[in-house]
Order: C-alpha cells, then sequence, then structure tokens
C-alpha cells in the first residue's frame, strides 16, 4: 500500500489541527505514529523526540481528520476495468481525503461468494494505496431470486454488507429471507431503494413488491416502508444507500423515534443529492444519475438531515463511467475527487456544519455503522488520517482526476478546501503538492 515512496512509518506530526469526532478533541496537537498506528498525542511534543528515527510533518495550519470513509463505491473489477479499477479508484479514493472505501457488488459476475471477495481484497491489498471493502450481494448472482449464501458471506472479513445495488429485491418473501439470514448472521443489509428498469419490468409482470408502485423512481419511500417494517419485525440492520426523497427523511426519522422495534436503520446522502436539484436545470438536459435529482424541496430536507446530524454519512455513490457508455445513457457521477471539496465548500465554510460534524458524516459514522476499524485517530487506533488545507482554493478539472472516468456535474466548479496529504496505516498514501514541503524525511534517510 505504497504510492509516492514514502515509505516512513514512524512519524511525528507537528502542530496539526487535529480533529477527531471519536473523542471530541479539536485543538492543535502534535501526534506520534509508530508501527501503523497513532501512539502519542500531546499538545507539544519535546524538541528532543522529533531527533532520530521520525520523519516529521510539519502540519501548521491544516486540519487532521481521520480518514475518510466512503461507504458507497463502484470500483469496476471484475467486468468493466475500462471505467474503473481497483488501482484506479483506490488512488483517486486517496487524492479525494479517503482511507477506506466500501465497493459495491454490481461487477461482472457479481460479487456474491466468498471466494470472490477475498480474491479480489487480495487484489486491493496489492494495488491500492487505500483500505478496500466490499458488499456482497444479497441474492444469489444479484438476480433478486434467492438469498445468497449469507452466513458464509458473513465470515468473510472483506465483506461488510448486503446489498444488490441498483436493482432492488422487488419480491417481499426473497427480501424477508434475507433479512432474516442477515439477522441470524449480524450482517448489515445496505438495500438502494429504487426502481430500476428491471424492478419496473417485474412489477409488469405482475409481482407485487409489497406495496402499489408509482411512477417510476418515485417508489423509494415505499421501499424504505417495507423494509423498516422487515427490520422492526425481524432484527435486521438496514443501511439505507442514498436516501434522496423529503418524504423518504420523515419515514427514518419516525421509525427512530418509535425505536424501531428489534431493527435498526441509518442512511446515507451523496453530495450530489444535497448539492443539486432538477430545478437548477431548467429545460437544460439533467446529469443521469439514479435516484435522479429531485425538487428543490427535497434538497432542503437532505440539508437539514445532515445539518441536523439526522444523517449517518456522506457517501459518494461514485459510478465511473466512459464517456461512450454516458452517451449510451449510463447512470452515475464520479465523486471520490470532489465530495470533501464540496462539503466544506458548501456546509462548513458557510457555517452550516462544524468541522467536527463534517468528519463525523464522512468519517467516524460511517465507520461505525459498517463496523470497520476507522473513523477515530485516539490512541491504539490505525494511522488513517487526512490532513486538509481548509483554504485551499482550487477548480474542478476532471482530466486532472485519478480516476479513469471523467463523469462528474461539477467540471470547473471553485472549491474551497481539500485533501492535501493521506496517511495509511502509516505510510502516505497520497501527499499533494503543497504538502511535500511539510515532509522531513531525512532523519530516517540518514538512518538508513
Ligand atoms: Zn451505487
Amino acid at each position: 500500500m505504497n504510492r509516492t515512496g514514502l515509505q516512513v512509518g514512524t512519524w511525528l506530526i507537528r502542530r496539526a489541527h487535529l480533529m477527531d469526532p471519536s473523542s471530541g478533541v479539536s485543538a492543535v496537537q502534535d501526534l506520534v505514529v509508530e508501527g501503523g498506528r497513532v501512539a502519542a498525542l500531546a499538545e507539544e511534543m519535546p524538541p528532543a523526540e522529533a531527533a532520530g528515527r521520525f520523519g516529521v510533518i510539519e502540519a501548521e495550519g491544516l486540519w487532521l481528520w481521520p480518514g475518510l470513509v466512503d461507504v458507497h463505491v463502484h470500483f469496476r473489477e471484475p467486468g468493466f476495468a475500462q471505467k474503473e479499477t481497483i488501482s484506479s479508484g483506490g488512488a483517486a479514493a486517496a487524492r479525494g481525503g479517503y482511507t477506506t472505501v466500501v465497493c459495491e457488488p454490481n461487477t461482472s459476475p457479481p460479487i456474491d461468494s466468498p471466494e470472490l471477495a477475498r480474491r479480489l481484497a487480495e487484489k486491493a491489498e496489492v494495488e491500492s494505496p487505500v483500505r478496500i471493502y466490499f458488499k456482497a450481494a444479497m441474492t444469489a448472482g444479484r438476480e433478486g431470486r434467492w438469498p445468497s449464501d449469507i452466513e458464509a458471506l458473513a465470515k468473510e472479513p472483506s465483506v461488510v454488507a448486503l446489498s444488490d445495488d441498483g436493482d432492488p429485491v422487488t419480491d417481499p418473501s426473497v427480501m424477508q429471507g434475507v433479512c432474516r439470514a442477515a439477522a441470524r448472521a449480524g450482517m448489515l443489509l445496505s438495500p438502494h431503494c429504487e426502481d430500476s428498469p428491471r424492478a419496473l419490468s417485474e412489477y409488469e409482470e405482475g409481482r407485487d413488491p409489497g406495496f402499489e408502485p408509482g411512477e417510476p423512481y418515485e417508489s423509494e419511500t415505499r421501499f424504505i416502508e417495507r423494509d423498516l417494517a422487515l427490520a422492526r419485525r425481524l432484527g435486521c440492520r438496514v443501511h439505507f444507500s442514498h436516501v434522496s426523497l423529503a418524504s423518504s427523511v420523515e419515514l427514518l426519522r419516525r421509525f427512530r423515534e418509535e425505536g424501531g422495534g428489534a431493527g435498526t436503520a441509518t442512511f446515507e446522502l451523496t453530495p450530489h443529492h444535497l448539492l443539486l436539484s432538477r430545478a437548477d436545470f431548467g429545460a437544460g438536459e439533467l446529469p443521469r444519475v439514479t435516484p435522479p435529482l429531485r425538487s428543490p424541496a427535497d434538497r432542503g430536507a437532505l440539508q437539514a438531515a445532515l445539518t441536523g446530524g439526522a444523517a449517518d454519512a456522506v457517501a459518494s455513490d461514485h459510478a465511473p463511467h466512459t464517456p461512450e457508455d454516458k452517451a449510451r445513457g449510463a447512470s452515475g457521477l464520479i465523486g471520490l475527487e470532489t465530495t470533501l471539496g464540496l462539503v466544506l465548500t458548501y456546509f462548513v465554510h458557510t457555517g452550516r456544519l462544524s468541522p467536527l460534524a463534517a468528519a463525523r458524516a464522512m468519517s467516524t459514522r460511517p465507520a461505525e455503522v459498517f463496523g470497520l476499524p476507522a473513523g477515530s485517530l485516539m490512541v491504539g487506533r490505525a494511522a488513517d488520517m487526512v490532513f486538509i488545507d481548509p483554504d485551499e482554493r482550487w477548480k474542478v478539472r476532471a482530466d486532472e482526476f485519478a480516476s479513469l472516468s471523467r463523469n462528474t456535474p461539477y467540471e470547473g466548479w471553485r472549491l474551497r478546501g481539500r485533501a492535501v496529504g493521506v496517511m495509511v496505516g502509516g505510510r502516505m498514501a497520497f501527499a499533494g503538492d503543497s504538502f511535500r514541503p511539510r515532509l522531513n524525511l531525512k532523519q530516517e534517510v540518514a538512518g538508513g
């Protein structure tokens, strides 16, 4: 896991503004990394400590957050390596400030077995600068007909949730089987409550999803209601992907208020549903994405869910496509290299979200929901962290992305704040141009 050739694993980080939602600390501190973990925190280390075996990072003026965690990305291996690979997606994640991502299983073949997940995890260990986990398919072959081998998948350490991605399970009896097995195995479910083309044709063939389907792409709230009822009854944990409607947020709020029975429900918001609405595009062409961009009122409700703390995560739904596939109508937007800048520019710098609350939604809380060893810089935790220059002004240029794809709706946007350095397990996974002069490796080099 090393892209930049900076092999030093023992660091003294000086004068960073540490912001750690897991401990509530927001203060200028020094921090020591040894053996890939956070070894000590102090207001200021004695200068003698800096000598000898440490690499030094002069972090004055930078924010230091636990590495970002994105629980919804699409790296297209196996099957669609022309759109994104584990290597290019991992590099895009590192450039965006992420140290851990969770990949969706809509690959070809789909990730529905422990063997495939393990093979990909081994590949990621070699090829990706960031940590990669997987959602496995809820149903065999991602076909919605019967549950996958959930008991076996739950034993695979790289599998942290189950999802059929953009093809929701329309048959309620199949979904019930999935919920039952997931509850038994302690596995998180992460359904996409959207009407896919397959779902629409299944309704037409007479399948009853357990509610009356509405207009295409309007069933999100009804799907959530169905799955919440199963969670309540069967005691499973459900994390809803890319919630996009005000009515869905309201339903989730009520579920939590009522205690949720035996189950729990969490949810994520995407930057595009938080920032864009269909009204912004007038008669122009909307960016094609599922769920589609919604009304300004829906967007307002999502923003309130983020700023009020109801939303558990911001997730990019990074969905790379080639220009040819986009021209053919492929749905999805990339987001790993823009999400942090968007959240800083539109929520933190506008005073609507504190830096700690932003770090919570982009790291600590998604790590908790998915049971990932991330989201904290307390002593003893993995040295996974992002150095942020909160004031760097930059312009989004897709041709500079590490992602293989360019399908961003933010081309040319001017943003304030970005990741300048990323450490994963004590190794620098990304060091931007403005960050490199802050690295002092000479002690380590001198020591051989
Ligand atoms: Zn997705």
